[in-house]
Parts: structure tokens; sequence; C-alpha cells
């Protein structure tokens, strides 16, 4: 919606296609405040701020097609052609340019190694979302969270606010891996139960989950062998990370950047696909809804660019992510502008920073302090332009203090 908005501000004629029957994506179920702290400048719930949007793209008239599912795309030459299946059958669209903001899926148990049975009673974090902040479901009465991220931190605290009986949260981290004010307001301020350095051996139940193994791991995340307990719990929500969902883009011939396991992307979120644009959670896990609209923001910006020739670098700078960095966008530098570049970063340590920006040979470009920086949090620096002029190369690194 971001993207649309932007283009169709500008007077471009633009289309959205949503699988879904409504706009919003996963903001619809979210529906705790928190988002729009850096847009709005307030905290608003997931629902406010989509339908912020949403009214901007109603008054602009720009075209919505929801429970349409893009089925495949033919992006080579100029006119690209989406096909989408819906109630109405199979439709094809052409355009000149396409933003992908398709965002993300969930971890499922089979990706973290968790053995057992196959009973009723495990969901996903999100699903779980869905059914107790949407349609009213608590899914079970004890309940065991797998996963000390956002996520699971946020889906404890709605269970017990809901009326789950008994809830405990279980992590292979010393401490929750989400943002501190979720550990805090979600998990502290309501006294839930957690075990750090937990994992889940195996799930146990025939019909029903009855408990779950759980064993003691180290710092390395192995666990310790005699320390397993049985736990015993109805309900198994995994909340084991996101992933974003770039098979579609694969699929069209798009580089995929195994650190993020999103598009490979330049500065205006252009993927190796000329005309084919990423943005939000597709392209790396973004832990702020304000960095994922500004994502679209420079998506549309880039397009807009494509649509209007624009000049490109004679030759591109390739952007590497250095020591102590766990995932970085842009992936490359490539048209000419004058604004700076924004970089996203996910750091790989905790504590007092440097983010330096050198060029291929090991020369200092510019550096950033950060008070304090963690996996958690991802990062967003401003890289001037201007110290960019002889470089073929740029590396990012964070360095601890
Ligand atoms: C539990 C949770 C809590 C969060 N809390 C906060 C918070 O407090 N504050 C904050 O700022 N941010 C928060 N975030 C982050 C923020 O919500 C996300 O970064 C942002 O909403 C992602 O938006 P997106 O458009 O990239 O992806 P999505 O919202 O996932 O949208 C993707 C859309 O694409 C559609 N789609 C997928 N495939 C197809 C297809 N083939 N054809 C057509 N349509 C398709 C989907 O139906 C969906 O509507 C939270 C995220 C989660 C999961």
């Amino acid at each position: 919606m971001a993207a649309a908005v932007r283009l169709a501000e500008k007077g471009y004629d633009v289309a959205i296609i949503e699988r879904k029957e409504e706009l919003g994506g996963i903001l619809d179920q979210c529906i705790h405040d928190g988002f729009g702290t850096k847009i709005f400048g307030t905290a608003l719930s997931g629902p406010e701020f989509a339908g912020s949007f949403m009214e901007r793209v109603e008054k602009l008239g720009i075209s919505v097609r929801l429970n349409a599912y893009v089925k495949s795309v033919d992006a080579g030459g100029g006119i690209k052609k989406i096909t989408t299946v819906s109630p109405e059958g199979v439709d094809v669209i052409k355009t000149k340019s396409i933003i992908y903001a398709i965002g993300c899926r969930e971890r499922h148990q089979f990706e973290i190694k968790m053995g057992g049975t196959r009973p009723a009673g495990v969901y996903t974090a999100g699903m779980v979302q869905r059914l107790v902040n949407l349609y009213g479901i608590l899914p079970g009465r004890n309940i065991l969270i797998v996963g000390g991220g956002d996520v699971g931190m946020i889906v404890a605290r709605h269970l017990h606010l809901e009326g789950a009986e008994s809830i405990m949260v279980v992590f292979p981290e010393e401490f929750f891996a989400g943002l501190p004010r979720n550990a805090q307001q979600c998990i502290l301020d309501f006294g839930i139960p957690y075990r750090p350095r937990t994992i889940v051996k195996e799930i146990v139940g025939r019909e029903r989950v009855e408990g779950a193994v759980l064993v003691r791991v180290d710092e390395r995340w192995n666990p310790i062998p005699g320390t397993e307990e049985f736990y015993p719990c109805d309900t198994v929500v995994l909340s084991v990370g996101l992933i974003p969902y770039a098979k579609k883009l694969a699929d069209l011939g798009a580089e995929i950047d195994p650190r993020t396991r999103g598009p490979a992307v330049n500065e205006f979120f252009e993927t190796t696909v000329s005309g084919v644009f990423a943005a939000g959670n597709l392209v790396q896990i973004f832990d702020y809804v304000d960095d994922a609209v500004e994502s679209a923001y420079l998506a549309a910006e880039g397009v807009e660019k494509f649509l209007r020739g624009d000049a490109k670098l004679e030759k591109r700078i390739i952007v590497k992510a250095g020591e102590n960095v766990r995932s970085l966008t842009p992936h490359r530098i490539e048209w000419e502008d004058e604004k700076p570049v924004v970089a996203f970063l996910r750091p790989a340590l905790e504590g007092r920073a440097w983010i330096t920006v050198s060029d291929g040979d090991g020369q200092l470009l510019k550096k950033f302090f950060r008070q304090y920086v963690r996996p958690s949090t991802l990062e967003r620096v401003e890289i001037p332009r201007e110290i960019l002029q002889d470089a073929d190369e740029v590396v990012i690194d964070v360095r601890g203090l």
C-alpha cells in the first residue's frame, strides 16, 4: 500500500493485487500497539496503521484486486505479465514494472529439528495470533511457547490476557532475543514464566498434544545429556523465525541472498531482474513496520527512475556484509542519484559499537557510533554518496567497543 500510494500520488497508474479478502497483511492480526512510532510519531495498533494507508489507497482511487493470488509472472521483455487466480478465474495483467511485497512465512517444527509425534495442538505463532485476535478462539489452556523473539513474546501476552491457565516460554538464548521493550512489557510485567537455554526435544501426544520433552542447551545450543524433562501442556506454539517468501522471485531468476533469504537488491530495492522491485519483509525481516514502509517508498522511487529511464552508474558498487554483520541491504549501488544510500543491517554482536563503511582496500570512509547494538534490532545508516565516488566496493562492519 505504501509503494502504491507513493506512485499514485505522482500520477502513475497503479494496481494492488492481494490474495486475502482484505488489505493490511500481517498488521490486521497485530492488535497490540507500537506501530508507526517513526512515521506518525505515535504508537498505533496494527489495524490502525494499516487503516491509515487503506484510506489513502481509497482516496487516490488505486485499483485493488482482492482474493487474487499471483500465480506466476513473466518478467522478460518490456511488458511484464502477471497471472492471477481468483474466484472470478484466471486473469493476466500487463504492466511495465512490478513491486513484490509478499512478506514472509513462519518456520515450522521440522526446520528446527523437533522430534516426536504429530498430534493436534501444534501451531505457529501467526496462526495463534489470527485465531485469538481475529476469530476470538483460544487454541488451548496450557500452552508452551517455543521462541523468545518479538512474536513469541507478544503472543504469550495475548494468550495470558485471554485467559490461558498456564504459559511457559522456552528459548535457547541466554535472554529473550526480541526487543527489550517487548521482554519488559509482554513477559516480565505479567510474570509469565520462561526458561532460557532450553529447547523442545520432542512433542508428546497421540490425538492431542500431551506435553513436550524439554532439554537444556549450552551456549552453542547443543543439548546437555541428562537434562531432559517432561513438561505437560495441551498446546505448543512455535515462534521460531520468519523467512522471506522469496521463491516467487527465485522462479523469475532473481538472485537470492543466503543471509537474508530474500532477493538481492540495489539501493532502490530493484532485484536482479530489470524492472522488478521488492519491499518489506520479503526483502528482509523488518522489526518495525516504519522501516518496511521506507523500503516501499524507496522501491516506489526506483520504479519511477526505471520508468523514466534515469541513468545508472557506469560501474555499479558492490556492498558487502563484513565483520559482525548478519545481514545487509542493499547488495549493490546502481543508480546515479544525490540522496544518501540507506542501508539496513542486522548486527551479530551486542553492546556499544561503531558501524564502519570502508572501501574494497579497507580504507575507512565513514563510521557511525551506536550506544547499543543487538542482533534483535535492525540498524539503519545513511551513507553519503560523495564518499562512494571512487569505490568499486564498500564493506560494512560492526566493531564492538
Ligand atoms: C507478531 C508481529 C508483531 C509485530 N510488531 C510490530 C510492532 O510492534 N511495531 C512495528 O513497527 N512493527 C511490528 N512488526 C513488524 C511489521 O508488522 C512488519 O514488518 C510489516 O507489517 C511487514 O509488512 P509487509 O507488507 O512486508 O508483509 P505482510 O504484512 O506479510 O504483507 C504481505 C502481503 O502479501 C500477500 N501475498 C503473499 N503472497 C501473495 C501472492 N502470491 N499473491 C498475492 N498476494 C500475496 C499477503 O496476503 C499479505 O497481505 C510485527 C510483526 C509481527 C509478525
